[in-house]
């Protein structure tokens, strides 16, 4: 076995051969894009780039990888935000799925479609919508992410409450495992209980088990009716209390709850000034609802019915009821550039937690007077996707502290983060995964019977370790 980058040499000469000059880049031939992540924080040159067409192509790479003695970090979309799809050590290939991109079928009566692991998530929606279905994993990064990114890092969204996770909307999976083998299990099977279910495993493992090359997706009915608004309140408790209406309520109509403190308003508008502000009079909290209905009576009633009431109540000082697709799609934009404009801010506080959905207010109300206490200045954002009990707490740099001097101060922070998250019983990644960012938090937090079976895991499915090492474990 070999280890180092000049005795590999010769193991591209054998993968060139078995994948063809468009399957392996090396030296300058690697784009920048197969280097960096959607944050840029995470950088880096692996020894090459292998890019697959197809399952057996996947196979022969990691036979060939694994007889070499060469690390192999999966690569879907790049948009995982904790640093888990570049290289981060020597002897590492990227293993890209980009060309791995074909929708293999789509049945709208079984109501299941088969994708290869490199479809852009938003092309398999629209593969989905061809078909007159609907396949609901619905998140900000949509044009860029792939399913076998979003399957690696079991991803959430906006319309979790309705629909769940990654994993609530997979029926199969097939996987290239560390000896080149490969785990197929692609049927559309509804109902299939002959012991433990192994392709969940893999959701949310981060690539640490093995390559995910094809998934077979649940679809569901296209939603019919689309009613957005933006409601405004004086506090995070009173927007706690409209949710809670809404859940109890509007039952299945709920498909989206966000949370938007005025402060991410002020960003998104400061980005973009031409979109129109939702609420001039800058109430303290918003909530962004989406409510649908795929067939039957029109939710429209109920809602005006519903909405009246909560004005009624004192507990929604403004409101707005997207009239047509356009008011509602500037709306959601507003949610998009709030996450644009913390980007363009440069080097901030990122954090992705959850707590019990009751424990929401209090817990952003302590969160956030823990961090403008340890640094006074710092523009706290807390928002996310109140169904779920996720909230991003990020933080701005205050004003005139450069990225070089706020850099070291992240990790205490983070810590600061985490430590609320713990008395609140929460979660220290709720959506993005642990990837590199977070591993050392989550050694901290396992409990031992957890780790032993965790470490048993990944002995199993890659003994020489050569699968996305570092991530996780
Ligand atoms: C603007 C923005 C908004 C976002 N919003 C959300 C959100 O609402 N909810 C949410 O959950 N996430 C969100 N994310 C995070 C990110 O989009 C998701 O984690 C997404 O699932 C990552 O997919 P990807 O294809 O980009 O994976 P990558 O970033 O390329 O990889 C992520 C991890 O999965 C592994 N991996 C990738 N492909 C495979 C494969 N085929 N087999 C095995 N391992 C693989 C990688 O090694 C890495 O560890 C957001 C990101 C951005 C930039």
């Amino acid at each position: 076995m070999t280890t180092s980058a000049e005795s590999s040499a010769g193991i591209f000469d054998e993968l060139t051969a078995a994948l063809g000059e468009k399957g392996v880049l090396t030296g300058d031939a690697i784009a920048e894009r197969y280097c960096t992540d959607w944050t840029g924080d995470y950088s880096r040159r692996p020894l090459a780039v292998l890019r697959p067409a197809d399952t057996e192509g996947v196979a022969t790479a990691v036979r060939l990888c694994a007889r070499a003695g060469l690390a192999i970090i999966p690569q879907g979309g790049h948009t995982g935000l904790v640093g888990g799809g570049t290289a981060d050590g020597p002897d590492q290939v990227v293993l890209s799925l980009d060309r791995m991109n074909r929708i293999r079928a789509v049945d709208p009566i079984g109501m299941s479609m088969t994708v290869e692991a490199g479809c852009i998530l938003e092309s398999v929606k629209a593969a989905a919508e061809e078909q007159d279905c609907f396949f609901p994993l619905s998140l900000g990064a949509q044009g860029s992410c792939q399913i076998g990114g979003n399957i690696s890092t079991n991803a959430g969204g906006l319309n979790v409450l309705r629909y769940g996770m990654m994993r609530d909307l997979l029926l199969g999976i097939e996987v290239v495992l560390h000896d080149g083998s490969v785990f197929s299990d692609l049927r559309a099977l509804r109902k299939n209980n002959t012991g433990p279910d192994l392709k969940q495993i893999f959701v949310g493992s981060e690539g640490t088990l093995g390559i995910v090359t094809a998934a077979t997706l649940k679809l569901f009915a296209r939603p019919r009716w689309i009613e957005t608004l933006w409601l405004s309140t004086d506090s995070i408790e009173a927007m706690m209390e409209v949710y809670g209406r809404f859940r109890r309520e509007g039952g299945e109509f709920l498909s989206a709850f966000e949370l938007i403190p005025q402060n991410c308003v002020d960003l998104a508008l400061e980005l973009s000034p031409e979109t129109p502000s939702p609420d001039p009079g800058r109430h303290p909290i918003h909530g962004l609802v989406e409510i649908s209905a795929s067939g039957g009576p029109d939710p429209g009633p109920w809602l005006e019915e519903m909405v009246a009431a909560l004005f009624d109540s004192g507990l929604v000082k403004n409101g707005i009821l997207a009239q047509n697709a356009a008011q509602a799609q500037s709306l959601w934009r507003i949610r998009e550039l709030m996450v644009e404009a913390q980007q363009k801010r440069g080097l901030h506080l990122r954090t992705d937690v959850s707590v019990p959905v009751n424990a929401i207010a209090p817990f952003v109300r302590e969160v956030t007077a823990v961090l403008d206490n340890v640094l006074p200045g710092l523009t706290v954002l807390a928002y996310g996707h109140i169904g779920d009990g996720n909230v991003h707490v990020n933080a701005l740099r205050p004003a005139g502290m450069d990225a070089a001097a706020f850099k070291p101060l992240i990790a205490g922070l983070t810590q600061d983060v985490n430590a609320v998250i713990d008395r609140f019983g929460g979660s220290i990644s709720a959506e993005h995964g642990i990837g590199v960012a977070k591993r050392a938090a989550l050694a901290a937090r396992l409990p031992e019977e957890q780790r032993l079976l965790l470490a048993g895991l990944k002995r199993l499915f890659d003994p020489q370790g050569l699968l996305a090492p570092g991530r996780i474990w």
